[in-house]
């Protein structure tokens, strides 16, 4: 007969032996019935070729039955995107339901061709514009057009002068790479929504508790718009890496271990994206948050399942024939 040693019995019940020393966690609450559905808004980019177009259009018609806040389309660096981000949004106007929202930046335009991008906009029945920076070409320190919007606060304090336009602004809880220090950043945020905005969208990050201590600084800071935070379910790890360190965002450690050995398995690779991401909007609607702007890339099938999570539901659209 085997003599059981005095240690076995630990090998075998680490669980137990575990819960028994270790620390206790509980799960997230689930969400209650007395929660408000929360408020969702969804970022596209302007599609470059008439195959991206056609995947663009899919994605809109996939989210548009959630029936979000507003929808909103880039604007890429100097304007670069200027046609097609108009094109964008006055088919968005035409053929849908969505409220749209364009990106306006300020970057190497002066005043006049800034002012004059914006009345287009508002003839074109567009109210409500992200008013941004933007930014230098890569390998570039940003300088102000001489005749142009400086800064962002300046372009909100201009749209406002031309229009009654709905203005949100970009908010960076882990603070803008050019800014001075973390309060003259939340500073700007306050100029920014002090010259006319009434809502700021933010950065994405990854760890849920940045968000909220951000939250923190600016209520210190006076601020009482609502600050929206921007989630990007993320799939492509090597590409998110690298464009995080490009605007300051933070990709911690056990990121990169989720995706490890998952290069050759896309599918694999969007189940952790949703997973990750849900846990994320989970803690932060735990905690109160219920306004979620998504960073789509013009893909839907994420962002939807994430909304679901959240109790977003498709909602009859207007005019749809009611069941008898
Ligand atoms: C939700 C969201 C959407 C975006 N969409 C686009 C887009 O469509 N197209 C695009 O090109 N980019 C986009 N961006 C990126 C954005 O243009 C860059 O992050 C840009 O570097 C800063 O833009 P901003 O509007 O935040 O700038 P600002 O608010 O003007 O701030 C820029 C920096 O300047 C500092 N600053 C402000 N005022 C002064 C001053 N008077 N003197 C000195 N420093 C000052 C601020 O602290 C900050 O560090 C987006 C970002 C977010 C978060």
């Amino acid at each position: 007969m085997n003599q059981i040693s005095a240690s076995a019995p630990q090998a075998e019940n680490t669980t137990l032996e575990r819960w028994l020393t270790g620390p206790r966690y509980e799960g997230l609450p689930p969400r209650s019935a007395q929660m408000a559905v929360p408020a969702l808004s969804f970022e596209f980019f302007p599609p470059k070729t008439d195959a991206l177009e056609a995947q663009l259009w899919n994605c809109i018609r996939k989210l548009e039955p959630l029936a979000p806040r507003f929808v909103s389309v880039t604007y890429g660096a100097g304007g670069s995107t200027q046609a097609r981000t108009h094109a964008t949004v006055a088919r968005i106007v035409r053929e849908t339901s969505l409220v749209p929202a364009a990106h306006l930046t300020c970057v190497g335009a002066n005043r006049g061709e800034v002012d004059d991008v914006a009345r287009e906009y508002w003839d074109a029945g567009v109210r409500h514009i992200v008013a941004l920076r933007g930014d230098a070409p890569a390998g570039e320190d940003y300088q102000p057009h001489p005749q142009g919007y400086a800064y962002a606060e300046d372009l909100v304090a201009g749209l406002k002068r031309i229009a009654d336009f709905e203005i949100s602004v970009a908010a960076y809880p882990e603070t803008h790479p050019n800014a001075v220090s973390a309060d003259h950043d939340v500073d700007n945020l306050k100029r920014k929504l002090d010259a006319g905005a009434t809502r700021a969208i933010t950065q994405y990050f990854f760890d849920g508790t940045i968000f909220l201590r951000f939250i923190d600084r600016a209520l210190a800071a006076g601020i009482t718009a609502p600050i929206v935070p921007g989630i990007m379910p993320v799939s492509n790890y090597a590409q998110a890496a690298k464009f995080s360190a490009m605007c300051g965002t933070s990709v911690p450690e056990w990121m990169g271990t989720l995706f490890e050995d998952t290069g050759e398995d896309p599918e694999l690779r969007r189940m952790i994206a949703a997973i990750v991401a849900a846990e994320q909007v989970r803690l932060l609607q735990a905690n109160g948050v219920d306004e979620f702007h998504f960073y789509t890339l013009n893909r839907a099938d994420l962002s939807f399942a994430i909304a679901h999570l959240l109790g977003v539901r498709k909602q009859v659209q207007a005019g749809a024939a009611t069941p008898a």
